[in-house]
């Protein structure tokens, strides 16, 4: 059996729970983007927190505080950037198999509740869902990130190019101006 620090025997939680404190970094992330290439961030985040375990009866209730930075690209400028990132959750543990759901048919409450197998907990399947529910939809740099120009590819927040200025006015407006000369 492979040896993870991550694997929490259940017999190991006692009546007043069991806590542990994270610090997922570079390795954490390395191993995590080997095995699944294709991963939105860009780079090794850098992740702290805490995480309680508690046993009631066959459920295991796993509660957890995650705070950071992952490096994101932004959506409009495309630079990397580092996203402070921060979670509490509260996820209900049923022992048995998975339920073959398909993913977009699951709902914010069912997000809640998540499943172990045999007399482990597997911390790093949950810490990985909700790394990834941190994940913004649109990763922004900055709210005021101006983003590239469409036309030539200029990064307007750190220059502006020509095409701006040519777009304002409209072929309509540029006649008109014209004729009153
Ligand atoms: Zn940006
Ligand atoms: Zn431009």
């Amino acid at each position: 059996m492979k040896e993870s620090p991550w694997e929490i025997n259940i017999a190991n939680i006692k009546e007043e729970g069991f806590d542990l404190a994270l610090d997922l970094e570079s390795d954490w992330f390395s191993r995590w983007q080997e095995e699944v290439p294709g991963l939105e961030f860009t780079g090794p985040g850098s992740i702290s927190g805490n995480i309680h375990l508690e046993k009631h009866g066959q459920e295991i209730l796993l509660r957890g505080h995650l705070e950071g930075t992952l490096p994101l690209s932004c959506s409009r400028c495309l630079a990397a950037y580092a996203e402070p990132v921060a979670v509490d959750f509260d996820l209900l543990l049923e022992p048995g198999p998975e339920p073959a759901v398909a993913e977009e048919e699951l709902t914010a409450e069912e997000l809640d509740l998540d499943f172990y197998q045999g007399d482990v907990v597997d911390l790093e399947k949950y810490l990985r869902e909700q790394v990834l529910l941190m994940l913004p939809l649109k990763p922004l740099c900055a709210e005021t990130c101006k983003g590239l120009c469409p036309r030539c590819g200029a990064d307007l927040n750190r220059e502006s190019c020509r095409c701006e200025a040519e777009e304002t006015v409209s072929p309509l407006a540029a006649a008109l101006a014209k004729l009153k000369k």
